[in-house]
């Protein structure tokens, strides 16, 4: 399906029905598949036949969600993970080894820095640490024994960017694999592989689903890597269950639009905040007064639904915003239609130490909203109560 959109194939690409002619996919919730035959089992055992044979290694509705996203993303392969941790993981474990060193973005999801320091690092690999926009700490950082960078862009909360394209060059010189997070803004928003990536990683627990309803990841690229990825996984165990798959499968075909909706909802959001007194600063990459506007504006076609502000006062008087509101719902998770209320200092970045927290900028006056699908009339509504207190 070369030729189509990317909206066409968000709805069409990796369909296929049954001899039963159902028209939405089918929910295969099966662990294991029969054959033929000895003789089958044997060929399939071999591989000199292709074909299911247990659903830790493949499964019909699992297949037909990698498929999809395989081809709105870009990439030759897609292996699905049971959650997005599971894919960073899965990645990490297959492509470095003992001895080999990574470098990572400071400005990463919470559990992806705990995953390094504590699991990853037990592994005898060496983790470094730079600022995701700072392109000559990254070619300072690279090591002989570097294999992988790895990082999220726009950073969560305050929507820091990389060049991707520009960091592809400098890991392509130094024979290092670049792996993009790119949960925050999906295949409707920005394409790392198109932009020089060589992997795409995904939480599909947030905007793929966009519902909040499960959990699941995957792990996007080459045929080659894919292959080691999904060794990993087969061996390991973290596969995705047919029903979450059926979930982010049917997620997939609105994703375009939602997303469109959540960025339109965050920029009118954030605009209204910019007129606040009581707020001190509103990050948000639509903003053309966020830092990275410009470069933003070049490698994503949208802005996304994270938007971030800090409230004049401590985080007393956040606290007091965050418990007048009456609709939103206060939760750290994001990437749903209902529209979602943090406090990162306590939450999401809780684990930090003042210093860490000082050096990503997280505030104890920051407060993180991930715009959802409702009016925003009546989000900014209900946002304005606690402002007024
Ligand atoms: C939530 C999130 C993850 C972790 O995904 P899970 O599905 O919760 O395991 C990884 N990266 C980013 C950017 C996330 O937002």
């Amino acid at each position: 399906m070369k030729d189509l959109s990317f909206d066409t194939k968000a709805i069409r690409e990796g369909y296929r029905t049954t001899q039963e002619q159902e028209h939405s996919e089918a929910i295969f919730l099966t662990s294991s598949f029969v054959f033929d035959s000895a003789e089958q089992a044997a060929k399939r055992f071999s591989k000199e036949e292709s074909g299911n044979i247990y659903a830790r290694f493949t499964n019909p509705t699992v297949d037909a969600f990698e498929k999809k996203l395989a081809a709105l993303e870009g990439s030759e392969a897609c292996v699905a993970t049971a959650s997005g941790m599971s894919a960073i993981f899965a990645t990490i474990m297959a492509l470095v080894e003992s001895g080999d060193h990574i470098v990572a973005s400071r400005n990463m999801f919470g559990t992806s820095i705990v995953l390094l320091n504590t699991i990853v690092a037990k592994f005898n690999v060496e983790i470094s640490y730079v600022n995701l926009g700072d392109l000559s700490q990254w070619k300072d950082a690279i090591q002989d024994n570097t294999k992988l960078l790895l990082l999220e862009t726009p950073s969560n909360p305050l929507g820091e960017v990389v060049d991707i394209a520009a960091l592809s060059k400098i890991s392509q010189a130094s024979n290092v694999l670049l792996a993009v997070d790119n949960a925050i803004l999906t295949p409707a928003l920005q394409n790392p592989i198109a932009l020089g990536a060589d992997i795409v990683i995904h939480s599909a627990t947030k905007y793929i689903d966009g519902q909040g309803r499960c959990l699941a990841g995957a792990v996007l690229g080459s045929e080659a890597i894919i292959e080691q990825v999904s060794a990993f996984t087969r061996a390991t165990g973290p596969s995705l269950s047919a029903f979450n798959a059926w979930i982010v499968l049917k997620g997939l075909d609105t994703l375009s639009l939602r997303m469109k909706a959540h960025s339109d909802n965050a920029l009118k959001l954030a605009n209204w905040l910019s007129q606040q007194d009581q707020v001190e600063k509103v990050h948000y990459l639509g903003l053309e007064s966020h830092p990275d506007y410009a470069l933003a504006k070049t490698q994503q076609s949208g802005f996304g639904g994270i938007v971030s502000f800090e409230i004049k006062g401590g985080r007393e008087v956040a606290f007091q915003v965050i418990n007048a509101t009456e609709m939103l719902s206060i939760t750290a998770n994001l990437g749903d239609t209902k529209t979602t209320i943090t406090h990162p200092a306590s939450t999401t970045h809780g684990r930090l130490t003042d210093k860490e927290k000082q050096q990503a900028n997280i505030t104890e006056s920051l407060i993180r909203i991930s715009v959802g699908l409702e009016e925003v009339h009546d989000v900014i509504n209900d946002i304005s109560k606690g402002l007024l207190v």
